[in-house]
């Protein structure tokens, strides 16, 4: 059977490197980049430019995204020159960008009308874990599209989770962000309490995370913390990008989330400072200087 031909749309810090995979794969693949010159370095390996996501999708099987915002990706399904334009009947939209589960659901409506349809499959792992194909991958959308598209997905990921239908992968990584942001805070506290009381935060660290209380967010940005480290995995204005979406979420379900809401103010806080292109774990700072 020949491989269906991929279109890929956003070829930032992450988009670049996934981009890559699938043409590694020996999947036909056509790109297409705002900014055209990211486009240069996968044409030279053989994927074909577009020059726009109408053209991209008029001859792709499956398009996938992954661009910035909500609006980003609205504006290219369903904005002028977009893939509704374009798009051939049965194709699959993968939207792998981190924005609202509402908009998610609004967009396969319109490519329904279209007899397409959306998944939305959006990652965490960062981009050591786009570079290496580690993703974790938390996908919504018809379980049998879901089957239909799995292995392409695989060529990103070490994890692909199906989690329900559209909508449900971005709800799951919004789950993934609430968890971060939160754990993060109690590693922070931790931290500038351990200073202030003469402690080795080191010490305290080697002593904790192999129990109850160990995380990921301890063991691997407790020491950037206590190295003063602070620069990005991470970045606080993609933290608040995300955190927004949570509390529109929380908000249309009338969900309470107090911890969340205090470490997105905490968050905003550390922007008002200029650290908004910063590490998460700037965090520690901002509790450091109000005690
Ligand atoms: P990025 O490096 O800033 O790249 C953004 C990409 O989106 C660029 O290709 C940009 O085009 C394109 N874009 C943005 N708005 C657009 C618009 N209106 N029309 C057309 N193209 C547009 O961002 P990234 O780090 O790759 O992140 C992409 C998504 O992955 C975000 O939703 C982010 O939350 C999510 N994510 C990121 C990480 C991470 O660690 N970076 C981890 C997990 C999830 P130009 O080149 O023209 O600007």
């Amino acid at each position: 059977m020949s491989k269906l031909k991929i279109g890929f749309v956003g070829l930032g810090i992450m988009g670049h490197p996934m981009a890559g995979h699938i043409l590694r794969e020996n999947y036909p693949l056509t790109i297409y980049n705002r900014t055209r010159s990211k486009t240069k370095e996968l044409a030279s390996k053989g994927a074909r430019v577009a020059n726009s996501p109408a053209e991209l999708a008029g001859v792709s099987d499956v398009i996938i995204t992954i661009v910035s915002d909500s609006p980003d990706v609205e504006e290219i399904v369903a904005g002028t020159d977009g893939i509704l334009q374009g798009i051939r009947p049965n194709s699959v939209v993968i939207d792998m960008s981190t924005i609202s589960p509402e908009v998610e659901r609004k967009l396969d409506d319109k490519l329904r009308a279209k007899d397409c349809t959306l998944i939305d499959a959006p990652v965490s792992g960062g981009d050591v874990g786009a570079q290496n194909a580690t993703l974790a991958i938390m996908v919504g959308g018809e379980r049998a599209t879901f089957d239909r598209i799995s292995p392409i997905l695989q060529v990103m990921g070490k994890s692909i989770t199906y989690c329900g239908p559209v909508g449900s992968g971005q709800l799951t990584k919004l789950c993934n962000q609430i968890l971060c942001s939160t754990t993060l805070l109690g590693v922070s506290e931790a931290l500038i309490f351990a200073h202030k009381n003469g402690l080795n935060p080191s010490i305290m660290i080697d002593a904790i995370k192999g129990g109850a209380a160990g995380s990921w967010q301890l063991s691997n940005i407790g020491p950037k913390i206590v190295e003063n480290d602070y620069d990005p995995g991470f970045m606080v204005d993609l933290m608040q990008k995300d955190l927004r979406l949570v509390m529109e979420s929380a908000g249309l379900s009338q969900v309470a989330l107090p911890a969340t809401s205090l470490v997105n103010q905490l968050f905003r806080s550390a922007q008002a400072r200029g650290d908004g292109l910063r590490g998460t774990q700037i965090l520690a700072k901002v509790i450091e200087s109000l005690s």
